[in-house]
């Protein structure tokens, strides 16, 4: 009774009946053998109660690491038989999921120092996993959809996903929230993602900013009937840096084979020639 006490409170495992602890230095585990205590459970097909035992079999099951050891339980599983159906069934237990082979309280550790720790590399060694286990373990973390709020921000940054060179974010830009990011800017990535949406939430949106890239606006006229499309600030300015910086270059460059261009270079502006048409020829050329 006090073994299974620390079986409970250690690995969160109720109702286990210990049966023996190893410690195996060359592989580097702690083996623990347990069962669980025999119950009346209700066959899941007719809802007939039983405790009629079928059979056993053993299941390994990788638990949280215990210093530099691993733990591994070997589960000896129960399987019940329905006296009214036959149907045959496992007991319930609350350590691991069904079709698993890693028990709750390493799921639990694994996503703490997925956390805590970038590299999934780490994680798995230190886990005992491979890399493909702590990367499907860390796409089972789903932070739930957002919902959308009155105005609306798309832009793209530039990833490192597998999906392209760019990813596309999606912020509240009144609350300075990150709504979402999406695997790709592209328009197929958006509609999924709005179309997801329901059209109610949606008719909700009065503003979507956007930078210059043709698919949001697109994208905003189909999904976002009820907003104005606004083109943001920076990318608004920018354009309007890059007209003068093209007609700096169209006006400069004949500078540096026209000596009589009557502009000069001034810091990083343009400027009448004072000179002009005097012959100063002190000005370097444009780069
Ligand atoms: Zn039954």
């Amino acid at each position: 009774m006090l073994n299974s006490n620390y079986i409970e409170s250690l690995f969160g495992i109720k109702g286990a009946k210990l049966k023996n602890i190893e410690r195996n230095t060359e592989e580097s585990t702690i083996n623990v053998y347990f069962e669980l205590e025999k119950d009346i459970h209700e066959c899941p097909a007719c809802k007939e109660l039983t405790i009629s035992v079928h059979d056993y079999r053993v299941q390994k099951i990788k638990g949280p690491p215990l210093g530099e050891y691993f733990m591994v339980f070997h589960y000896r599983k129960r399987r019940y038989v329905c006296p009214a159906c036959n149907k045959r069934f496992y007991e319930k237990n609350s350590f691991v999921p069904r079709y698993h082979r890693m028990s709750y309280s390493l799921l639990s550790y694994i996503l703490s120092e997925l956390r805590s720790v970038s590299c999934r590399k780490s994680v798995a060694k230190r886990c005992n996993i491979s890399v493909c286990t702590a990367t499907r373990v860390f796409d089972l973390i789903s932070p739930g959809k957002p919902k959308l709020p009155e105005v609306i921000s798309i832009d793209e940054f530039k990833g490192n996903a597998e999906t392209g060179k760019y990813q596309c974010i999606i912020t509240d830009p009144k609350n300075r929230k990150v709504l979402d990011i999406l695997p790709g800017r592209e328009a197929h990535h958006l509609s999924a993602y709005f179309s997801s949406f329901p059209r109610e939430e949606r008719q909700k949106v009065k503003v979507v900013v956007i930078d210059m890239w043709k698919p949001y606006a697109d994208l905003s006229k189909t999904y976002f009937k009820n907003a104005i499309v606004v083109i943001d600030r920076f990318h608004y300015i920018r354009q309007v840096l890059w007209a003068f910086d093209k007609i700096h270059r169209d006006e400069y460059t004949p500078y540096g084979q026209n000596p009589n261009s009557p502009w000069k270079r001034c810091g990083s502006g343009l400027v009448p020639h004072p000179c002009h048409p005097g012959g100063c020829h002190s000005c370097p050329p444009y780069p």
